[in-house]
């Protein structure tokens, strides 16, 4: 018997759909309904599925913002027709995208659920079939009529993510993805068992609202032994930037050679919005613990603490978009907006 959830299947590329070019060997995207065919199990599944493709699928190297804001759009367009939504994405950018789409969206309170796949879905030992499907089952999840999940997820390889915790952590292993500071929703096993506790919490009174217009004027930095007075010079001078991520180590400490400082000093005062974020894949960044981070603080650089690199870019694109003062920047970036940082 099918149940009430009708969920949204929307394809963008990635391995999931990909086939072996026979000329050059290589994975390429191929065709939307192909892919359908090899999962005959979608047409017995309780809930009810449409699909939506984008008509060039892409490599998820190849997303950006203005992607990311189509597949945002067509959620929106489509949002009180279905009770869930499931992104098919490659895995590569797969935590970027779906940390911009949970900034994107404001009071989310239906699943969007982002999943991909390690091997292409007509291949023998392919992790695609497990992911899409359970995705599916989890983007149609109801508990007293309301969506059980009510927020951005990330589905692989047995665990449903918040998408803005995650980062892909390796090119081969089916888990592929990991959630250092945040705990996984739910797991997969004989059972489908929800963390309750780690859930996000929405306000259901509050309208769901779509946030477009990401400024893209950004970059990373990262930090590392040797990196000099030029090339940090060179790149902070970059035209129309606007604001980076910087890549600190440990609990967010860099470099406290007067040079450095200095740099950073001038370009913040120009109106440069400059994030701390530490390269380590868990952990906190904590600026005022080391004297490597003391300096970092006085000069108004903003504690990006436990957020995602992946989450810190689309913050900060979506921040800047807003055209915030420097001071009222700060304070947002530093609060938890959809659950990225604790
Ligand atoms: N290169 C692929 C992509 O990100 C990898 C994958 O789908 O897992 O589109």
């Amino acid at each position: 018997m099918k149940n009430n959830s009708r969920i949204l299947l929307i394809y963008t590329g990635g391995t999931i759909g990909m086939i072996k070019d026979y000329d050059t060997g290589a994975l390429k995207a191929f065709n939307f309904d192909e892919l359908l065919q090899n999962i005959p199990e979608l047409k017995i599944l309780e809930h009810e599925i449409e699909t939506l493709s984008f008509n060039d699928p892409i490599d998820s190297s190849n997303m950006n913002p203005e992607y990311w804001e189509k597949i945002a759009k067509t959620i929106n367009e489509h949002y009180d027709e279905y009770d869930g939504f499931v992104v098919l994405h490659g895995s590569d950018t797969m935590s970027y995208t779906a940390s911009a789409l949970s900034f994107m969206f404001e009071n989310l309170t239906k699943p969007i659920i982002f999943t991909g796949s390690q091997l292409p879905i007509g291949d023998l030992r392919t992790d695609a079939k497990e992911n899409l499907i359970t995705s599916i089952q989890i983007a149609g999840l109801q508990k007293n009529g309301k969506p059980v999940i009510s927020e951005v997820g990330l589905y692989f390889e047995y665990k449903l993510y918040r998408a803005n915790r995650t980062t892909k952590v390796n090119a081969e292993h089916f888990q592929a993805f990991a959630s250092m500071n945040h705990p996984a929703l739910a797991e997969s096993g004989v059972y489908l068992s929800v963390n309750y506790r780690s859930l996000w919490k929405p306000n259901r009174k509050q309208k769901t609202k779509l946030h477009t217009g990401f400024d893209d004027e950004v970059l990373v930095l990262k930090m590392f032994p040797g990196i000099t007075e030029g090339t940090v010079r060179y790149m902070l001078s970059k035209e129309n930037l606007k604001g980076v991520i910087l890549e600190t180590y440990g609990s967010g400490n860099a470099p406290n050679a007067d040079w450095f400082l200095d740099i950073l000093k001038e370009k913040i005062k120009k109106g440069l919005r400059v994030i701390n974020v530490t390269q380590c894949i868990g952990g906190s960044v904590t600026m005022g613990q080391y004297e490597t981070s003391v300096g970092l603080k006085k000069i108004g650089v903003v504690s990006g603490k436990d957020i995602t690199t992946e989450a810190a870019v689309s913050k900060l694109m979506y921040l800047l978009g807003k055209d915030l003062s420097p001071k009222v920047f700060k304070t947002i970036y530093e609060t938890s907006l959809r659950g990225e940082m604790s």
